[in-house]
């Protein structure tokens, strides 16, 4: 996609598995693009994420319960770049990719939780990352900032004092958002339908009618229609 650097704040990247995509990606995404004010945020969800376990769910239904989830959000829109490439889907990379369609000028902001970021110097190349982008990283319930390494010690070097310092600048900057905690994950999503539990409320609607259509999650395929609420 083509952007016209003239027209835009800025571009914010939100990656992730979304498996299942639910309320805790929304949120954060709709705030910090608010916050930062970012023209658009887009969702990219990982074919192989390199230091993940391998998802669950195939990447076609992850992206089409993404594509779902956004229907009605015109500022965050699924972008499925990664689905088409080969190989492990390196942000470095994705990143490049983007710059390369927005230009050298245009803000990139690359958000992600508290709990990406402390594992920052497990990504591959990960110091370009700021070259390229600059970081924001979204409070998440339960994590924090280390003390100490050189995931702090990066942080300290290109920490930004305000999102301001982000628009007047294409790249390079680190910031810390406080944003709505929402303790939801994934995780605990397809625990409680493996355990026929509810998920409404956690992911939306549209998310849950896919899940149900398409048994997903469940061990029992032949589980009654009503238990995948
Ligand atoms: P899983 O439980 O399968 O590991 P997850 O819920 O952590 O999944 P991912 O798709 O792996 O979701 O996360 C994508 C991005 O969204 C990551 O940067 C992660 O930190 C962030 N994220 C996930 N859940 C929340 C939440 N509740 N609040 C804020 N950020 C979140």
């Amino acid at each position: 996609m083509q952007l016209n650097a003239d027209d835009s704040k800025g571009i914010g990247i939100f990656g992730g598995t979304f498996d299942p995509v639910h309320i805790g990606h929304l949120r954060a995404s709709v705030e910090l693009r608010k916050t930062l004010g970012l023209s658009e945020m887009r969702l990219i969800p990982s074919a192989n994420p390199p230091h993940k376990a391998q998802p669950e769910t195939n990447a076609e239904h992850r992206l089409a319960m993404l594509q779902l989830a956004l229907a009605n959000e015109p500022g965050l829109v699924a972008d499925a770049r990664e689905l088409h490439r080969k190989g492990l889907s390196y942000t470095l990379d994705t990143l490049t990719e983007i710059r390369a369609e927005i230009g050298v000028e245009t803000p990139l902001c690359l958000c992600i939780g508290m709990d990406s970021l402390i594992d920052l110097n497990q990504w591959h190349r990960w110091r370009e990352l700021t070259d390229v982008a600059h970081v924001v990283a979204a409070a998440r319930p339960g994590w924090h900032l280390p003390q100490s390494g050189e995931v702090l010690e990066f942080v300290q070097a290109h920490r930004a004092s305000g999102e301001e310092q982000l628009l007047a600048q294409p790249a390079g900057n680190i910031l810390i958002k406080e944003i709505t905690l929402l303790p939801v994950s994934a995780t605990g999503i397809r625990q409680a339908l493996q355990r026929g539990e509810s998920i409404r409320y956690l992911v939306p609607d549209s998310v849950i009618d896919y899940i149900r259509q398409h048994q997903l999650y469940s061990d029992k395929k032949d589980k009654p229609q009503q238990e995948i609420q």
